[in-house]
């Protein structure tokens, strides 16, 4: 089966459903594509994020999807976009054929390529995390840990000492291991030395999950999509939006809330460029 929609948007997660429902309410012709593997599924809880704070992240994601049926020109379809073509318009590989699109919104997410020490996958979200905004107050009887080395580790640990006296620092070569110790982690130095902390904090190294930018000749860079404050790409009709896209300034935090923002913003340009022409602007006779 091949389909069309005016917008195609790859990825279901904070920033793509909050561009279709600004899409759906501007009328405008918009499939998601979703395929359900989001950043921080790993995580039972979700926080700072205004009216949700400290639920599971799939209940926001099911409620923007009920949200999203009140509006008929919104389609979210199950399924992954395995890659991407220019012909005439834009044209998406899926298990359901190809589907094309005239405006496509890159919203596919990262996803982390961990410190390779033994147990911190296994902890990841839960133990092991990335952002003291979303899971540093949740910790701060201390003491926090932070895994890490140069700019990032001085970043973190400055964040996370205004919630905890005691932030010890360990460089990623001196850790052989972290495991849970109850509702702890343990972290084991190649030493032999052990420390039982509260939580841990370590770089999140991002990762595109998708490679529909690079196949449409989008410029990436290490940090993401690069993107204008609209969240327009390098290629005419293409926008990217959430964490997939650079950030404007790296202090920014990849969250939720800002890709739900970064959603929009980029949505609201997608229906302006494609809005008719004010009144009085067609040449007459
Ligand atoms: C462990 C962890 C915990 C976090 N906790 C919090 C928190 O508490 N609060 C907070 O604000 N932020 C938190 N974050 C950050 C937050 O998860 C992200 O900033 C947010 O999810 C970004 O939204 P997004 O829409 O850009 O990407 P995502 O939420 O990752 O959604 C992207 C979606 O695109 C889909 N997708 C990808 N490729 C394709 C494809 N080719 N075809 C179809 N679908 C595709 C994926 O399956 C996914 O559903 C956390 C991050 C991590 C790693």
């Amino acid at each position: 089966m091949a389909g069309f929609a005016k917008v195609v948007i790859v990825g279901g997660g904070p920033a793509g459903l909050q561009a279709a429902l600004t899409l759906g309410r501007m009328h405008v012709d918009t499939v998601v594509f979703d395929d359900e593997r989001p950043r921080n599924s790993t995580s039972a809880r979700m926080h700072n994020v205004l009216g949700w704070d400290g639920t599971e992240p799939a209940r926001l994601r099911a409620a923007a999807r009920n949200e999203l049926q009140r509006y008929p020109w919104v389609r979210v379809i199950d399924g992954t976009v395995r890659g991407a073509r220019r012909e005439t318009d834009i044209e998406l590989d899926t298990a359901d054929g190809p589907w094309h699109a005239e405006n496509l919104l890159i919203a596919a997410g990262v996803e982390d390529a961990l410190l390779p020490i033994p147990g911190v996958a296994e902890l990841w979200g839960d133990l092991v995390l990335p952002c003291p905004y979303c899971h540093g107050h949740e910790h701060a009887e201390g003491p926090i840990a932070v895994i890490s080395s140069g700019a990032h580790a001085a970043h973190v640990e400055g964040l996370l000492r205004g919630l905890t006296d005691e932030v010890p620092h360990f460089e990623p070569e001196e850790v052989a291991s972290v495991a849970r110790a109850g509702d702890r982690a343990l972290i084991t130095r190649h030493d032999g030395r052990t420390a039982e902390v509260a939580a841990v904090f370590i770089p999140p190294n991002p990762r595109p999950r998708s490679s529909v930018a690079t196949d449409l000749g989008v410029r990436v860079e290490a940090d993401g999509i690069v993107v204008d404050a609209l969240g327009r790409t390098n290629q005419p009709g293409i926008w990217a939006a959430g964490d997939v896209a650079r950030r404007l300034d790296p202090h920014v935090p990849a969250a939720v809330v800002t890709a739900m923002a970064a959603g929009l913003t980029a949505a609201a340009d997608i229906a302006a460029a494609g809005a008719p022409p004010p009144r009085g602007s067609a040449r007459e006779g």
